[in-house]
């Protein structure tokens, strides 16, 4: 993905960015509009209407769809405020949930410059990671399952981002409830590293069978 690269007013106004005061970005008049505005575009043409941590499609343009993602939280680290490696679009539920967390694997100094290096990062960079090296989307009888490929990128993204919430939201999985949201949860965190997708839809499909038969029974007694 390309970094968005700021020009005419926009550079000038991200130019005289003082570091520090990162609450600016959330005014609604002035030269802020047409900044959020320019970054939205950019990096919802670039990412294809795909959210940068779950990966759903959204055909909208509008700011009540997307976020602008500040990767490294802006108030945890305010000079990263307009870095373009920083940004990205997420939709309101990811960025909802991944709030103002932190996503670093070491600590950063205070003036230490961007780190532009996957290592840096505990998640999913959007720009330094590919995707499917962490995660595997998968369609199981039409329902949508996210299955985090390692502990580290794939399994704090998950978990950063409550990507169990599509097996529910999204998967049109009728029969879901809490029991199957714990269990789906408790089997990814105790998944073998060298399960094959195969084994582990043979595992999911069982899970929902017999999660789904105690329910019943819970209910009918
Ligand atoms: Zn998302």
């Amino acid at each position: 993905m390309r970094p968005i690269i700021f020009e005419g007013s926009n550079l000038e106004f991200v130019s005289c960015y003082d570091g520090i005061n990162h609450s600016i970005w959330n005014t609604i008049t002035g030269p802020m509009l047409p900044l959020r505005a320019a970054i939205r575009e950019h990096y919802i043409r670039e990412q294809g209407y795909k959210c940068a941590y779950c990966r759903q499609i959204k055909r909208e343009t509008h700011g009540s769809s997307w976020d602008v993602e500040h990767i490294i939280a802006k108030s945890e680290h305010p000079r990263f405020l307009f870095e373009p490696e920083n940004l990205a679009l997420v939709c309101k539920e990811c960025n909802l949930s991944k709030s103002n967390k932190d996503v670093l694997t070491k600590r950063l100094r205070e003036k230490s410059p961007y780190p532009r290096d996957k290592e840096s990062f505990s998640i999913i960079h959007p720009h330094y990671d590919t995707y499917s090296d962490h995660m595997d989307i998968s369609i199981l009888s039409g329902k949508i399952i996210f299955i985090p490929k390692n502990k580290h990128k794939g399994r704090e993204t998950f978990d950063m981002c409550n990507l169990v919430r599509f097996s529910y939201e999204y998967g049109g999985w009728d029969s879901f409830n809490y029991g199957l949201t714990k269990e789906v949860s408790n089997f990814l965190k105790n998944c073998p590293a060298n399960a094959t997708p195969q084994k582990i839809s043979e595992l999911l499909g069982f899970l929902n069978t017999t999660v789904d038969s105690s329910f019943s029974e819970e209910i009918s007694t």
